[in-house]
């Protein structure tokens, strides 16, 4: 008997369209799809034409191989395909399609025109398919190359297409995978148009910042730092692009790009390597933007876990994250400019930030010398982005250092720098634990519960900071010793400070506690603003920032110093 519910096998039609729903989400797919294989046709001219968002129209056309006439009407059958012979295969895809369903599922939800020809072939074809079915073809002229057309998409399927957002929306769905695409392939030449209009063109010489620069403007593209390839790591994981200084950030990780051997992917953890490699250089909230490219063997990786494949499994994550953290991480110590001077910059000249770098800091950035930042899990060891040696003129305002360098003027907020020297000091000794000063009279400090309840869960780590407490009954700690940078300190002041770093810890890691912990601590320590300074301990405050891996922010990832150039300086007074 039969009835409603009885299972039977779905009509070819229904389970082509089931299935083309996981490969063409949106207008926004059909071009990643046809340009992932344009690419992997060899094409070096690539044509995406939109017309109302995608919902009416899109067109790519490539001077790629082109497809054969012989082998048309395969192409667009479900898992046809021209990349992968065997399943051995899989272990080494170095195409962008492989899975032989884009075709296939965007036939099953549009009208398609292909036109084509092949490399060698006298003539081309033209074929066009309505819900995966051909309905016309025949032999065409054209040059060799690959023209698709897929028009009115779901247009039978109405759920799907009642989905579909605002045109500007699925404009800008495309315009971010046209952008993916120009940045990983830079020899790309690439044009977007809209509704008739060109919105984007890249130059497809080969030169990614030229890229960078029409895909996120100037201010952005021209300013990134590039991610240079550490040549000694011996590592099979090599990891290029262009990543934010610190003076440049967004208020959300979506700046963050990662490609992994030519391929878009999302990887939260990997994103988060990037972020990381920024600690204490951005202020807390504060996001980089960052192109990064990953490159490693194919068989260390699965890119085969979804259709969309933006998705990837690393058989060594834990290798990918540090080569990435180290290798953005790097770039952005050893390059990134000091902060330039609002004020100064000529408004519309397209001041570049690694012109005017002294030949000191080029050649310190890359030298591949070492300098251990004590034993910092997340944090490897880097190059020290060295500022010039710099010689004490004055103080001004009891707060900032005036000084004069090679390069022009240095002005120094006095407690930022204090505070990074200060960091530093701690990090490099915080594995043989920080030398703590007693109290000749232990003292007890009454907080909340909560407060004393956090410092009670943390005792064993904030010893190792030089913090010797011991719960002394209710919500009352007993002090004994305090960290020996803090011996001029207050307890009283200290531990409310503790306590909040310990709060804003909360879903932090333990390293990342104990260091959340140790920049209040600095904080508390450094010289303050209206500190009348000597001479000396100018000097003395100078030589030692001189001396950190990261001078030029503080550890809350405020700038340190603000540098006027003597060009600028010149063209202030008018003298150019
Ligand atoms: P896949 O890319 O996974 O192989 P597709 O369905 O996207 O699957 O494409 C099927 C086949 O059609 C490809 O393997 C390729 O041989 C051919 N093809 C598709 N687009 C083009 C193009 N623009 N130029 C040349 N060949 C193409
Ligand atoms: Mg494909």
């Amino acid at each position: 008997m039969r009835n409603d519910t009885s299972i039977r096998v779905l009509p070819p039609d229904v389970a082509a369209q089931i299935a083309a729903g996981e490969v063409v989400e949106r207008p926004a797919s059909v071009v990643k799809e046809l340009v992932e294989n344009s690419i992997d046709a060899g094409a070096t001219d690539v044509r995406v034409d939109v017309e109302k968002g995608g919902r009416q129209s899109i067109r790519i056309t490539d001077d790629g191989r082109g497809i054969p006439a012989a082998e048309v009407e395969i192409a667009f059958q479900r898992h046809s395909t021209s990349k992968l012979a065997r399943a051995e295969d899989l272990d080494h895809i170095v195409t962008l399609g492989f899975r032989g369903e884009a075709l296939a599922s965007i036939a099953a939800v549009s009208r398609v025109t292909l036109v084509t020809r092949a490399e060698g072939e006298e003539i081309g074809t033209l074929m066009r398919l309505e819900s995966g079915a051909v309905v016309d073809q025949r032999p065409i002229g054209r040059p060799p190359g690959t023209a698709i057309t897929v028009q009115d998409l779901f247009y039978n399927v109405p759920a799907r297409r009642k989905f579909l957002r605002t045109e500007a929306t699925e404009r800008r769905h495309i315009d971010a995978w046209v952008t993916r695409y120009a940045i990983a392939y830079p020899h790309l030449r690439l044009l977007l148009s809209h509704d008739g209009r060109e919105t984007f063109r890249t130059p497809g010489n080969d030169d990614l910042r030229e890229v960078l620069i029409a895909a996120y403007g100037m201010e952005v593209g021209a300013n990134l730092v590039e991610i240079l390839e550490d040549p000694g790591s011996g590592s099979p994981i090599r990891v290029r692009g262009f990543a934010s200084p610190p003076s440049l950030h967004r208020a959300n990780r979506g700046g963050i790009t990662l490609f992994l051997n030519g391929r878009w992917i999302q990887d939260s953890r990997l994103t988060y390597a990037v972020i990381q490699a920024y600690h204490t250089l951005l202020p807390s909230g504060r996001y980089p933007v960052a192109v990064v490219m990953i490159a490693m063997p194919p068989d260390q990786v699965d890119v085969n876990v979804h259709p969309a494949k933006a998705e990837v499994r690393f058989s060594d994550g834990d290798a990918v994250f540090r080569a990435v953290q180290r290798a953005v991480r790097n770039s952005v110590t050893g390059q990134a400019p000091i902060a330039p001077t609002a004020f100064l910059r000529p408004a519309a000249s397209g001041g570049r930030p690694w012109e005017g770098r002294s030949p000191v800091w080029a050649a310190r950035a890359s030298d591949a010398g070492e300098s251990p930042l004590g034993q910092q899990p997340l944090l490897p060891q880097h190059a020290p982005a060295a500022i010039p040696a710099l010689r004490v003129i004055g103080q001004v305002g009891a707060a900032f250092v005036v000084a004069e360098g090679p390069e022009g003027l240095y002005l120094i907020d006095q407690h930022a720098a204090h505070e990074r020297v200060l960091y530093e000091r701690m990090m490099a000794e915080r594995e043989q634990g920080l030398p703590s000063q007693g109290l000749l009279t232990p003292l007890t400090v009454d907080l909340s519960p909560e407060a004393a309840g956090l410092l009670e869960a943390h005792l064993d780590s904030l010893h190792r900071l030089g913090f010797v407490l011991e719960p002394f009954g209710g919500s009352t700690v007993l002090v004994r010793a305090l960290p020996a940078v803090l011996t001029r300190a207050r307890p009283a002041e200290v531990l409310p400070d503790v306590v909040e770093a310990l709060e804003e810890g909360r879903s932090m890691v333990d390293a990342e506690v104990e260091q959340a912990v140790m920049r209040r601590v600095c904080k508390r320590a450094a010289v303050k603003a209206g500190q009348v300074l000597t001479r000396e301990e100018m000097a003395g405050l100078i030589q030692a920032l001189e001396a950190c891996a990261s001078p030029r922010t503080c550890p809350h990832g405020r700038p340190t110093m603000i540098h006027i150039s003597v060009d600028q300086l010149a063209r202030e007074f008018g003298r150019e």
